[in-house]
């Protein structure tokens, strides 16, 4: 596996539109069942919004400025909750990075927990509320602890994906308390939280990134 560096955050950020545009409809289904059937268009529009900006403005020149061109594209084009929210998890992870052309498995670490903190931050959700929060809490406890023992960066965003999938699937009997689902109370349980499945997806792209 290839460095951490900015041609890294750009075939994540690539990858990641790839697999939402794949999932689309999975992600609606999600969300038709404990929600208002459109977490998987708002994020495709999103990320179709970020590939337009990628292919047509300058190539942003750190990863950091790639996740920031990726919130501030999400937070105007993707609306409803998740777009304030992908907003800003994306910003408060390139913020973490700082100017670095190469990130290190600590400092990975450390952007997977700043995004995390900003999805708490914005939208207050604990864990066990069945929000993708689910997803992003398990993987930034595994990515702080795989960094601690001494991983590499993709080892740590493999640590990462892993336990924000099986967060993401951990959501399916979980009822809901924060966001639309919420209104569903206990009918709420069984299905997974589109949200965390979504960010479950996401980090998996970061991982065949590193991987290409
Ligand atoms: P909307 O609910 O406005 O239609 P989306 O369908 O795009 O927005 O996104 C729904 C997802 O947003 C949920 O599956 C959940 O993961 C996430 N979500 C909603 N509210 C919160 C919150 N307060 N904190 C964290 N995540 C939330
Ligand atoms: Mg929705
Ligand atoms: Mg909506």
């Amino acid at each position: 596996a290839g460095s951490l560096d900015t041609a890294w955050a750009l075939r994540w950020m690539r990858e990641t539109a790839r697999v939402i545009a794949v999932e689309r409809a999975a992600l609606i289904d999600l969300d038709r069942a404990i929600g208002d059937a459109d977490h998987g268009e708002n994020l495709d529009r999103g990320f179709t919004a970020v590939l337009g900006k990628l292919d047509t403005e300058d190539a942003p020149a750190t990863p950091a400025a790639v996740l920031k061109l990726v919130a501030m594209t999400l937070m105007s084009t993707v609306g409803g909750a998740a777009g304030p929210l992908y907003g800003t998890a994306f910003l408060r992870a390139a913020t973490s990075l700082g100017d670095a052309e190469e990130i290190e498995a600590a400092q990975l670490a450390t952007m997977i927990a700043a995004a995390r903190d900003g999805i708490v931050a914005r939208g207050k959700a604990e864990p066990g509320d069945k929000t993708m929060v689910d997803a992003w809490t398990p993987a930034a406890d595994a990515a702080t602890t795989a960094a601690r023992e001494g991983s590499t960066g993709a080892e740590v965003l493999a640590a990462a994906a892993e336990a924000a999938r099986a967060g993401a699937v951990a959501t399916e009997p979980l009822i809901a308390r924060k966001g639309r689902a919420s209104y569903l109370g206990e009918r709420s349980i069984g299905h997974q939280d589109p949200g965390a499945v979504s960010s479950a997806l996401i980090l998996e792209a970061a991982v065949d990134a590193a991987g290409d």
